[in-house]
C-alpha cells in the first residue's frame, strides 16, 4: 500500500466560513474529496483544481449511497496510494456515521485522521441567536435523532421520560420529518406543552429560516411554513432569548448577489470584504491591465527616479507596474535616490512600503483635490520637478493644478485600462439573467465597459443599482445611463460596502421568519 490516507472532516453546517483551519489545509492536500450533499461549493474550491470530486451521501431521509458503498469507495482510493478528504456536513462525530467510515478504514489499516467540524446545533444556535445552554435556563444539552434507526421507519426510539426529566436543551437533529410525533411523546413523558421551540432550517446559510412556537404548536407552524429538511429543532426555554439575540437574517447584505467588476487580480479583495457580511460576489471583470507605453520612454524615466523632486502614485497599480518594470531593468527601490514619494492613500502606501518605500506624504481623502494640497503643504512646488507614473487614461486634475502652482509635472503612463479578452462564465450568466442586487464600479472606466458589455449582451443596465467609489466614478456611470444608488463619503472599497449595507438596511427582502 502506497502513502493512501484518509482524512475524515466536517465541513460545517454550510457558511463557509466555519470550517476549521486545519479542515482547509488537509483539503489543499487532497486528491480525491468524497463529500456529501451539504457541502458549500466554496468548500469544494479549496481543494486543488486536480482533485477528484466525488459526491456520495444522504439526501434527506432517503437513501443516498449505502454506507457500504462509501465505505468501499473510501478504502479502494486510499488503496490506489491517494489522499482521501471525506468531507462530511457539519460534525463526522455527529450522526456523521464516523463510526462506521473509520471503523472500516481502522479494521483495513488505512491510516486516517479526524478533522472535527462545527456541528449543526451549534451553527443554528449561534445563527439564531440561541445559547443552547443558560446558567437560568438550561445546565445540560442533548442531541438526538428525530428518525428510527431503520431511517424511513417510524419516529425515533428514544428514552421520552428520561429526556422530559433532563429538563434541559433537547436538539433533535433529523427531526422534520417526525415533528408532531417528536412533540407529542415529549409533552407525554412531562415536558410542558408551552415549552418554546425553534426549528432552523438551513442554519448559516444565506437563506436560514427559524421558525419558533410551542411544543403543542410547533408542528402546525412547521407545516403551514412548508419547511422541508435540512433543519434542526431546538426545544427549551433558552428559545425565548431568541426573541433579543437573532441577529443574522437581518443582515442587509446576506445573500445579496453583488457583481464584482474589478480587474481579475483585484477582484478578490472586494470578494472577502462582500462575503465577511454574507454577500455572495459574482465576478465580471470589465477591465484587465496591461503594461504601456513606449518601453524607451517608460524605462528612461524609471532609471532616474532619483533626479525628480517628487514621484507620485496615485494607485496601487501604478506602484505595481513601475516596480514590474523596476525589477525588469534589474533596478530596485534605491533608484528613487532622495526623490520625495506621495502615495494618494493607505493602500497605495503600504503597496510601497512592501517594496521598502516610505512615502514622505500621503494625503488625508483619496482624491485628486486633495493630494494636491497635501504636495503644496510639504514643501514648495515651484520649480519642483514631479514625475506622475500611472494609467494612460487617467484624469487630469493632478498635473493641472500641480503646474498651476508652478511645477514641472512628467506625465508617465505606465499602464492602461483594456477590456478582458475574455469573461468567467458564471459573471456573464448573472449578467444576463439579471440576477443581481448591486453593481460595484470602482472607476470611471470600469463603468464605461460594464455599460458596454450590458449593451453587447442584450441586457438593461437600468435594472440593476450600481454603487460607485466616488464622484468621478458617479459621473462616467450617470453619463452612460447607470443607475447610481450607492456612494460612499470615503472613497475606499470598505466605505462603498459599508454605504451598500446602509443601502439595503431596511429595504424589502423575502417575508421576515419567526
Ligand atoms: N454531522 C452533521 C449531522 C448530519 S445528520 C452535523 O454534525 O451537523 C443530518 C441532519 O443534520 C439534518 O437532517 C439536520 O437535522 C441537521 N443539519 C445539517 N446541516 C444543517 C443546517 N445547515 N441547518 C439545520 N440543520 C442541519
Amino acid at each position: 500500500m502506497g502513502r493512501g490516507f484518509v482524512y475524515l472532516v466536517g465541513a460545517g453546517p454550510g457558511d463557509p466560513g466555519l470550517l476549521t483551519l486545519r479542515a482547509r489545509d488537509v483539503l489543499a492536500r487532497a486528491e480525491v474529496v468524497i463529500h456529501d450533499n451539504l457541502v458549500h461549493p466554496r468548500v469544494l474550491d479549496w481543494a486543488p483544481d486536480g482533485a477528484e470530486r466525488i459526491r456520495m451521501g444522504k439526501i434527506g431521509h432517503l437513501h443516498g449511497t449505502p454506507q457500504a458503498e462509501i465505505n468501499e469507495a473510501l478504502l479502494s482510493h486510499a488503496r490506489d496510494g491517494r489522499v482521501v478528504v471525506r468531507l462530511k456536513g457539519g460534525d463526522p462525530a455527529v450522526f456523521g456515521r464516523l463510526g462506521e467510515e473509520a471503523g472500516a478504514l481502522a479494521a483495513a489499516g488505512v491510516p486516517f485522521e479526524i478533522v472535527p467540524g462545527v456541528t449543526a446545533a451549534s451553527g443554528a444556535a449561534a445563527y439564531a441567536g440561541i445559547p443552547l445552554t443558560h446558567r437560568d435556563h438550561a445546565p445540560s444539552v442533548t442531541l438526538v435523532t428525530g428518525h428510527r434507526r431503520t431511517d424511513g421507519g417510524g419516529g425515533p426510539d428514544l428514552d421520552w421520560e428520561a429526556l422530559a426529566r433532563a429538563s434541559g436543551t433537547l436538539v433533535v437533529y433529523m427531526g422534520i420529518r417526525h415533528l408532531a410525533e417528536v412533540a407529542e411523546r415529549l409533552v407525554a413523558a412531562g415536558r410542558p406543552g408551552h415549552t418554546p421551540v425553534a426549528v432552523v432550517r438551513r442554519a448559516t446559510w444565506p437563506d436560514q429560516q427559524v421558525v419558533t412556537g410551542t411544543l403543542a404548536g410547533i408542528a402546525d407552524r412547521v407545516h403551514r411554513a412548508g419547511l422541508r429538511a435540512p433543519a434542526v429543532v431546538v426545544v427549551g426555554a433558552v428559545v425565548g432569548l431568541r426573541s433579543a439575540l437573532a441577529w443574522f437574517e437581518q443582515k442587509p447584505l446576506l445573500g445579496r448577489r453583488v457583481l464584482v467588476t474589478r480587474a481579475a487580480h483585484q477582484a478578490e479583495e472586494l470578494c472577502d470584504l462582500l462575503r465577511l457580511r454574507w454577500a455572495d460576489p459574482v465576478v465580471l471583470p470589465v477591465i484587465a491591465l496591461q503594461p504601456c507605453g513606449h518601453a524607451s520612454a517608460v524605462d528612461a524615466a524609471l532609471r532616474r527616479l532619483f533626479a525628480y523632486d517628487w514621484v507620485v502614485f496615485s494607485s496601487v497599480n501604478a506602484v505595481r507596474f513601475a516596480f514590474e518594470r523596476l525589477d525588469g531593468l534589474g533596478l530596485d527601490a534605491r533608484t528613487f535616490g532622495a526623490a520625495r514619494v506621495c502615495a494618494v492613500g493607505p493602500k497605495t502606501a503600504r503597496a510601497l512600503e512592501a517594496r521598502g518605500i516610505r512615502p514622505d506624504v500621503v494625503p488625508d481623502r483619496y482624491v485628486a483635490e486633495s493630494l494636491v494640497a497635501a504636495l503644496s503643504s510639504a514643501a514648495e512646488l515651484r520649480g519642483a520637478s514631479v514625475l506622475i507614473p500611472r494609467a494612460r487614461d487617467a484624469r487630469e486634475v493632478v498635473p493641472a493644478e500641480l503646474e498651476r502652482r508652478g511645477a514641472r509635472v512628467e506625465v508617465l503612463p505606465i499602464y492602461e485600462n483594456v477590456k478582458p479578452a475574455t469573461y468567467p462564465e458564471e459573471g456573464l450568466a448573472a449578467l444576463q439573467a439579471g440576477d443581481l442586487d448591486l453593481v460595484v464600479l470602482a472607476s470611471g472606466s470600469a463603468a464605461r465597459n460594464y455599460a458596454d458589455l450590458c449593451t453587447a449582451h442584450g441586457v438593461d443596465p437600468a435594472r440593476v443599482p450600481c454603487a460607485v467609489i466616488g464622484p468621478a466614478t458617479r459621473k462616467a456611470a450617470e453619463a452612460r445611463g447607470l443607475p447610481v444608488a450607492v456612494m460612499p463619503d470615503t472613497y475606499t472599497l470598505e466605505a462603498v460596502v459599508d454605504a451598500a449595507e446602509a443601502y439595503f438596511r431596511g429595504r424589502g427582502r423575502t417575508p421576515e421568519n419567526g
